[in-house]
């Protein structure tokens, strides 16, 4: 005989069992990432980034939220969840919501992209920030070269493999391949069943064996439900995407076949695009040019030994760009502390201008001034290996290609992304199994439904039973 203790208790069970997923970014957007996965009474937050798109429409160049206003200026126009026990008291100062003790246990990052961890600087600093070795050091390497501060956190650094108990959940950590070192997807194993969250990835970089391995164990974990992102996840792509491979032979094509200076244009904190550049110079028998932030990152990853990075100190392939800045007599007064540590490595536009044929020099966009100072011969290379084209009615593209127009430069596009593409998307869900699909990082979230039935479309802020 069933007793009514029995089903009250059976209730009691069901209640406490139940696992919900609430997406507070990534929602038809690409970035953003803020995923909210409950179990019990466990509350842990699966990336916090900041959303590009939703900021673009109220915040553009100049126009910028203000740090004073703490999440004023967010709240405002609804670019961050108004969510009780989430953001530190100085932060809420300036708005309705008031401050209470935090309700999330921990925050997993899956890597160092600023649409995956941006926002960390709002979250109450009690609430501790779980992240791969590589990700903390891209983020102390970001405080100390930019003006950006995240916050004094608690930071709980892991590599792959290990588990993480939060309460009665673990997590466990998988290293994946993309276009940043340190990246991870995540097997949570709740009480209902695991549920995996790829993170950012792809399968055409150097290191495919870790995402072969994070899909392995995904597969493994029969998980019930799979948070997927699918920035390529598109009818036809626009743009063209090479291999990491394809990109070094075709930039070696481009700088074997000249005696004038290249030079090109990544994502700073690629260190592969890096070393792929980096190898396109040793091979032919040039140097390379660095900045003194790209100098200080690689100064700092060297630590890690798996990621076998050279020594920007040490290694005589490497060369750091000092610009002309307050005497403009490179004296070491002139540079920041931190910059201060590469001068031995030390050339400056007069060296450039005269080694031409030796060099290969990384050159971003916003430092294209320099150009003026360093006077390369007409005819010589611009490699732009970075995913936008920008738009064509971009501004910022029109303006780079009046300044490679006038210094009669010839401009060369070669990226690969890091994100797989759609039938390698495809093929990475079939092979795992997941009993239901969330996908996010996708601005067409429909496409996903031709892969499984098991899609569900998210809308941002409602809760998911999984
Ligand atoms: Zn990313």
């Amino acid at each position: 005989m069933i007793k009514l203790w029995d089903i009250v208790n059976e209730e009691v069970r069901m209640a406490k069992q139940k696992t919900f997923l609430t997406f507070y970014g990534g929602v038809n957007e690409i970035g953003g990432n803020k995923v909210l996965l409950e179990d019990k009474k466990v509350r842990i937050f699966l990336d916090f980034g900041q959303s590009f798109t939703m900021s673009a429409e109220y915040f553009t160049g100049w126009l910028e939220p203000r740090p004073i206003n703490g999440l004023g200026d967010y709240f405002e126009f609804n670019l961050l969840p108004k969510i009780k026990g989430v953001y530190g008291k100085e932060q809420l100062a300036f708005t309705d919501v008031p401050y209470t003790k935090p309700k999330i246990d921990a925050v997993f990052l899956s890597h160092a992209h600023v649409d995956h961890m941006g926002h960390i600087l709002f979250l109450d600093e009690k609430i501790p920030v779980h992240c791969g070795y590589g990700t903390k050091m891209f983020i102390e390497s970001m405080e100390k070269t930019g003006s950006v501060n995240f916050g004094e956190h608690q930071y709980n650094s892991f590599r792959t493999g290990r588990k993480i108990k939060i309460g009665h959940l673990v997590v466990e950590p998988i290293h994946v391949d993309h276009s940043i070192s340190a990246s991870y997807g995540f097997i949570i194993h709740t009480s209902e069943g695991p549920v995996v969250y790829t993170g950012d990835l792809r399968a055409h970089g150097p290191r495919k064996e870790m995402t072969k391995e994070f899909a392995e164990k995904a597969q493994e974990s029969e998980p019930i439900a799979l948070i997927s992102e699918g920035t390529r996840m598109v009818e036809t792509e626009q743009k063209k995407s090479y291999s990491e491979l394809e990109v070094e032979k075709l930039s070696n094509e481009i700088v074997s076949e000249t005696k004038k200076i290249v030079f090109v244009t990544h994502y700073g904190r690629d260190t592969d695009r890096f070393r792929t550049f980096y190898n396109v110079a040793k091979n032919n028998n040039r140097k390379i040019v660095i900045s003194p932030k790209t100098a200080h990152l690689l100064s700092k990853l060297v630590e890690d030994k798996r990621l076998h990075l050279p020594d920007p100190m040490k290694d005589e392939n490497i060369l750091v760009y000092y610009k002309r800045k307050k005497t403009g007599g490179f004296l070491e007064t002139d540079y920041y502390v931190w910059e201060r540590k590469f001068m031995e490595k030390m050339v400056n536009y007069k060296f450039v201008h005269e080694h031409q044929s030796e060099l290969v020099m990384n050159l971003d966009f916003y430092q294209f001034a320099e150009l003026i100072d360093i006077k390369p011969d007409p005819g010589s290379h611009f490699i732009y290996s970075m995913s936008e084209p920008y738009s064509e009615e971009d501004i910022e593209d029109e303006v780079m290609h009046n300044w490679l127009n006038h210094f009669k430069i010839k401009f060369h596009q070669l990226h690969a992304s890091g994100h797989m593409n759609r039938s390698q998307l495809t093929g990475l869900i079939n092979y795992i199994k997941p009993k239901q699909i969330f996908p996010i990082h996708v601005e067409n979230p429909k496409l996903f439904k031709a892969i499984s039935k098991t899609v569900q479309l998210v809308k941002y802020g409602k809760k998911y039973r999984v």
